[in-house]
């Protein structure tokens, strides 16, 4: 009995400190294996550690014979569904319309799982992904709020960021791929930011939304945007960076408050190193240009972490974008995909390295209660 009360202190302690930790957060989800995940699925390479301890936070990886373990602050496995993954973040997009700038991110290789956690399949509602489903959140909170004499205006944006340069997703489109490929290139969409903290993209498309089946929408004239893109431009949407942008301005005319939220949603490019995509020409200058802004991202977290005074926001677009939404007192999440493919297991290795270098960093001022 002493045992057991032990380790559930243990737990408690280690929760506490969990809430104590700055404002980034790793999460780790492993996919399920597909019928078309190589050879030699029956070595299991990803396997759970159960101990009262570790049980939902713990993933090992075993390579070559070794096994190699990684805690986070949530493991999700194969069989967590979409809503297992969004009631462990719902708290976070409730922060948004409580005025924070909040970033979520996946990260991870191609296949992994990315697209699946962050969008989840078209056409199946039970497998929506976080962005449907914050969206829904966010809308059904504002009606509770504007009870209590709170009145939002929310806007959208989304765009994709492919070799360093931005496409606007909700582009008018008119005239064809090609026209409205000339007219983005035409385009400068320089990042600038306002002394009050927010993020202006010149010539970004912005829509006033008033529920989520608008934002659904928007979603869809994203994703067409895209995969023009990706049969045209023979560009894969796994090499760009998608971001969704949620603005959430507030103000309650009784109590006189006003709150500005941002939720930034980010399917990150596959994270696959250079050797693997067998990179040459046009496929090498994208290789690079996704090294390049990963790299940036996590230079940016480690600097915040380390309280750096020089955070190197402008080595990408993606940082520079995002800036006001890393560090301060903003909230960051991490997803790290990871694929249980034995074939996989070195890119999964490295991503799970990788996450957990991000996991270690606290970064900002403590957080608020919201
Ligand atoms: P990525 O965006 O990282 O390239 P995807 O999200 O496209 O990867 O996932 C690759 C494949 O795996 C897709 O067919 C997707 O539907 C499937 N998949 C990914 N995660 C899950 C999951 N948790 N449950 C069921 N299928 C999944």
């Amino acid at each position: 009995l002493k045992i057991v009360e032990g380790e559930k202190l243990r737990k408690k302690l280690h929760n506490t400190i969990l809430e104590l930790k700055g404002n980034i957060r790793v999460f780790c989800r492993v996919r399920p294996l597909l019928s078309d995940d190589g050879a030699g699925n029956d070595t299991k390479v990803v396997s759970f550690p159960t101990s009262m301890e570790s049980q939902g936070r713990a993933i090992d990886l075993t390579q070559n014979g070794q096994k190699l373990s990684f805690t986070f602050d949530k493991v999700f496995v194969p069989d967590a569904s979409q809503v297992d993954v969004f009631v462990e973040i719902s708290q976070l997009v409730q922060s948004a319309l409580d005025g924070y700038k909040v970033c979520i991110f996946a990260y991870g290789q191609t296949g992994s799982g990315k697209t699946y956690t962050m969008m989840g399949k078209p056409g199946l509602s039970d497998q929506k992904g976080l962005i449907p489903r914050s969206l829904e959140q966010v809308f059904e909170t504002r009606q509770i709020l504007q009870a209590q004499g709170w009145k939002y205006d929310m806007q959208v944006s989304m765009l994709e960021i492919y070799n360093e340069t931005i496409r606007d997703l909700l582009a008018p489109n008119k005239s064809g791929f090609d026209a409205s490929r000339a007219e983005n290139a035409a385009k400068q969409y320089v990042i600038k930011h306002d002394s009050n903290g927010n993020t202006h993209v010149s010539d970004l498309t912005i829509v006033d939304v008033r529920s989520s089946k608008e934002v659904s929408y928007l979603l869809d004239r994203a994703a067409q945007s895209r995969s023009v893109g990706k049969t045209q431009m023979n560009e894969q949407s796994s090499r760009s960076h998608f971001v969704f942008t949620l603005r959430i301005m507030g103000f309650n005319e009784s109590t006189d408050q006003q709150v500005q939220g941002v939720l930034n949603l980010i399917d990150l490019a596959g994270s696959e190193r250079l050797s693997k995509s067998g990179s040459t020409g046009d496929r090498l200058k994208e290789t690079q240009a996704i090294n390049k802004s990963l790299s940036s991202l996590s230079d940016v977290i480690f600097a915040l972490a380390k309280k750096e005074e020089h955070v190197p926001y402008r080595n990408s677009k993606l940082t520079y974008l995002l800036q006001p939404c890393l560090g301060g007192d903003s909230k960051t999440l991490m997803f790290v995909n990871v694929s249980p493919d034995p074939s996989s297991v070195g890119e999964s290795l490295c991503s799970l390295r990788f996450a957990a270098r991000v996991n270690a960093c606290e970064i900002g001022v403590p957080r608020r209660q919201t």
